[in-house]
């Protein structure tokens, strides 16, 4: 079995030395590639930015803005059996990105947003009995929001979780999620530290892929 994981936040420049990006540390991603290890998956672990060290035994893949991730993963999973998407990929990148450090004395400048791709909603599967799994990090409505996500995005299941508190979600090294799958099962995993919810995360993948 090959997993595909992707992690942590992207950056996505403004200048050369400024960018946009996000709370995320990766550590949700990390973890579930460990549990992938664990389990004797072949892992690829591609992730944005992080502090983290790479997990034992996982193909490191280091990108930083969302169109690398988006290239790294569709070259991963050419012959992968699953690909988890848990990166906090920006939603919108600088258009046009300044070739030399914006000067404050220039005045303000207005910075340009245009879409970034959509890695997940737009991955082709390599193979029929491919699975697709997506996150929901929300700060409210959480279940509309993750049930939306497993149609508009054609995931196998969505992985939501609650990113308004501080105790779980962003930086964490807790959380509590919700799996919310293409069957209309639901299974919520109570609070639990992270590796534990990665292990839940790849028995599901495996739980799917045998019943395929
Ligand atoms: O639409 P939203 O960003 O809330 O969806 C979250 C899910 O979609 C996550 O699995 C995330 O990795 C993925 N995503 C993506 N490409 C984007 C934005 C989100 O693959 N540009």
């Amino acid at each position: 079995m090959k997993i595909v994981i992707t992690a942590g936040p992207t950056r996505e420049p403004i200048d050369p030395v400024r960018y946009i990006s996000n709370r995320s540390s990766g550590k949700m991603g990390y973890a579930i590639a460990s549990a992938a290890v664990a389990r004797g998956c072949r892992t690829t672990l591609i992730s944005g930015p992080t502090c983290l060290p790479a997990p034992d035994g996982v193909e490191m893949i280091r990108v930083t803005t969302a169109a690398e991730m988006g290239e790294a993963v569709d070259a991963a999973i050419a012959d992968a059996d699953a690909l988890i998407m848990a990166a906090a990929v920006a939603d919108f990148t600088p258009a046009n990105p300044a070739a030399q450090k914006l000067k404050k004395d220039r005045g303000l400048p207005s910075i340009v947003l245009q879409p970034t791709r959509d890695i997940l909603a737009s991955v082709v599967r390599p193979k029929k009995t491919f699975i697709l799994v997506g996150f929901a990090a929300e700060t409210e409505n959480i279940e509309a929001h993750a049930k939306r996500k497993l149609s508009v995005k054609h995931c196998d299941f969505v992985v939501a979780n609650d990113v308004s508190g501080f105790a779980t979600g962003f930086d964490s090294d807790e959380n509590i999620v919700t799996l919310y799958f293409q069957s209309g099962d639901v299974v919520k995993v109570p609070r639990a530290d992270k590796r534990s919810i990665g292990t839940r995360i790849i028995d599901a993948v495996f739980e799917l892929t045998n019943n395929h």
